[in-house]
């Protein structure tokens, strides 16, 4: 079992997806876990603070180090394990299958969804904990990003889908992308299927369809 935990001020951007594959089948097969904590149980006020102003003056808010620390916590004590730690930011190392490989072997993973301007910096060395950005852009939250992380993640759980068969070739699984796809019909606003495909020579259509790999760097 994979114990997954998000920590969030909007777990209902996130709880949809749970629904559908590949967290439905994950979950219904008992190979995982995913709970998703809400930030604001653990604000240090009863009026729900859980940021302040930067220091150095700035635009917006930064997310303070107590309520994620003390979120952090609160799922970590209860675990026989270390759970990997990993706060949600632009700064951060970027996520690539090879990280979802890793995270798709750990049993416990906290996630920290970033709001505002970012989270407090000190959190993060106290928890010793990483950085993941999915990307060179700018969200306004962590939570699509906890999202990302998770879905490719999962999906490399042996039974998180159906056909297995369909993660050996698929693209980042090596160097290189997949091959392009075709579907029904063959032939569709003049454009035909490559004949290869059509022709039902096994060992062709593989090596045609190794050679249609881009190679990516
Ligand atoms: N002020 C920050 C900056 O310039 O780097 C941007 C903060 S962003 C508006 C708010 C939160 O969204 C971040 O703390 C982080 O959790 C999340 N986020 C935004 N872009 C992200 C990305 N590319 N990868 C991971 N998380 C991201």
């Amino acid at each position: 079992m994979h114990n997954y935990y998000v920590v969030t001020l909007f777990p209902e951007l996130i709880e949809p997806y749970l629904a559908h594959l590949p967290f439905k089948r994950a979950l219904e097969k008992n190979l995982i876990q995913v709970r998703l904590v809400n930030l604001r149980d653990f604000a240090i006020d009863k009026r729900g603070t859980v940021d302040s102003p930067p220091y150095g003056s700035g635009p917006g808010m930064i997310l303070r180090p107590e309520p994620l620390y003390n979120a952090v916590q609160s799922v970590a004590k209860g675990l026989t394990n270390n759970p990997r730690i990993i706060f949600l930011t632009p700064r951060g190392k970027t996520f690539n299958q090879q990280i979802a490989q890793e995270i798709a072997k750990a049993e416990n993973m906290i996630l920290i969804c970033g709001r505002y301007e970012g989270f407090d910096q000190r959190v993060v060395e106290e928890l010793q904990a990483e950085e993941l950005s999915i990307g060179k852009y700018v969200l306004s939250g962590g939570e699509a990003a906890a999202t990302v992380v998770l879905e490719c993640s999962i999906r490399l759980i042996p039974g998180a889908i159906d056909n297995a068969k369909a993660l050996v070739n698929e693209s980042f699984n090596t160097a290189n992308v997949e091959h392009p796809q075709y579907a029904r019909p063959q032939t569709w606003r003049g454009r035909s299927v490559p004949k290869i495909l059509t022709e039902g020579h096994h060992k062709k259509i593989a090596s045609w369809k190794l050679s249609a790999k881009a190679w990516v760097e």
